[in-house]
């Protein structure tokens, strides 16, 4: 279907991850950091001259597109979206892409720090890479596919539409974010200047793959309190808030309800910061599970803990505080059994095997959603986020350009 086109997605990839992007979770400036507008504003001057005239970049730093509609049918308005932020993790400077051609299935020893060697062993996908031709950083940075294989996967797609006027399709907007890295990538959405129905993020990992589930998430805080005193007079008075939480986060279980002794479909409950002295203590927690409902019995859970820890020392008491965080997107997708369908004979008819993937995290989609725009995501190739060893294959870019090109056509037709 895309025969005959030259991509120009690779092309673009390697330019953009010259530009340093990373966010800064420090910073309390929009964007968090001046440069990632580096990259946006290179975005915008690129999309006018393809000929898309309300490209603009906001005063927050998001690049806001409109591809107008070619056909007579009234389809539902598609958004995509990608963030032009890397992780603050490591390094984004200096990027220098190295391409693999026609990768031999080895081990890939990067050349500016040669004791970084991307595995087969840690990265087996690689090995369903033999014959494509692989990406990767050059030892001393990350890549920074995670996402400017998103960025340049939508570009290539804008380009492609506006050379082929015979593939019908409604309205689309394109929509790239600053700051998704330190979880503040939809805070300045404008949704209703968007004005799409839905939306797909290209964020995602292996060919084939879209993830339309994320965790719900809930943030927890339990404070124990102890009675102070002079250490040299508090005989039957002191009650020590530190030793009252050290029997609390004993009391947790060493074998299950904790990310290190979970995976797949179960939940979890996870202390992440801990502070505090003989008179008060409190323990942050993140609580997580694919089922809303869950949260809450998690959160008794820890209530029952805390009571039970709280007991072995008369004087002690707590309270336990809970905030909501994001939400499983699936709540809001399954409304929409079109937004994946679509997706899925997308894929087929662009040679693809699709499989669903459920996101032990969260995405921006599953605030998006959360927001009115219904927004799974979709593969780009991007694979080992977030560290030197990050790599994309050239092919599975192209191929996530031309499920694009069909999702859209798709959408037309069963208008
Ligand atoms: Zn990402």
């Amino acid at each position: 279907m895309v025969s005959g086109y030259s991509f120009t997605v690779a092309e673009r990839f390697i330019r953009y991850v010259q530009i340093d992007t990373q966010s800064d979770p420090q910073s309390l400036s929009i964007p968090s950091t001046e440069k990632q507008k580096d990259l946006s504003l290179l975005l915008v001057k690129e999309l006018k001259e393809t000929g898309i005239a309300d490209a603009h970049l906001d005063e927050w730093g998001y690049v806001y597109a409109t591809i107008p509609s070619n056909t007579d049918k009234k389809v539902p308005v598609i958004c995509f979206c990608s963030h032009v932020d890397t992780a603050p993790d490591c390094s984004g400077t200096g990027v220098k892409p190295i391409v693999h051609k026609n990768y031999n299935g080895k081990d890939i020893i990067l050349p500016d720090d040669r004791s970084q060697v991307i595995t087969t062993k840690e990265h087996p996908y690689l090995l369903e890479k033999i014959g494509e031709d692989i990406i990767t950083a050059s030892g001393k940075t990350l890549l920074g596919a995670d996402d400017k294989a998103g960025v340049a996967i939508i570009m290539d797609f804008v380009n492609y539409l506006v050379m082929h006027s015979e593939v019908k399709h409604g309205i689309i907007k394109i929509l790239f974010t600053p700051d998704e890295e330190i979880g503040r990538g939809v805070n300045k959405v404008d949704i209703k200047k968007l004005g799409a129905d839905f939306g797909y993020t290209l964020d995602g990992g292996k060919r084939g793959s879209y993830t339309d589930e994320t965790f719900s998430a809930d943030a927890a805080v339990v404070t124990f309190h102890g009675i102070s005193a002079h250490p040299g007079y508090a005989k039957d008075k002191l009650v020590n808030a530190m030793k009252v939480a050290g029997t609390f986060l004993d009391l947790l279980p060493k074998n299950e309800f904790s990310p290190e002794t979970t995976g797949d479909r179960e939940g979890f409950v996870h202390p992440v910061r801990i502070d505090g002295v003989a008179e008060m203590v409190k323990v942050e927690f993140i609580i997580r599970d694919f089922v809303t409902a869950r949260l809450k019995q998690h959160r008794d859970r820890l209530d029952e803990f805390a009571k039970q820890a709280t007991a072995k020392y008369p004087g002690a008491s707590y309270t336990l505080e809970v905030k909501e965080q994001y939400r499983n997107m699936k709540e809001v997708l399954a409304n929409y059994p079109q937004i994946g369908a679509y997706v899925e004979e997308a894929m087929k008819r662009s040679g693809i095997k699709f499989h669903k993937e459920s996101a032990r995290g969260g995405t921006d989609g599953s605030r998006l959603s959360f927001m009115g725009l219904p927004c799974p995501d979709i593969f780009t190739g991007e694979m080992a986020f977030h560290g030197k060893h990050e790599y994309v294959s050239i092919q599975d870019m192209q191929k996530s350009v031309e499920t694009l090109v069909n999702l859209v056509q798709v959408w037309e037709e069963k208008a």
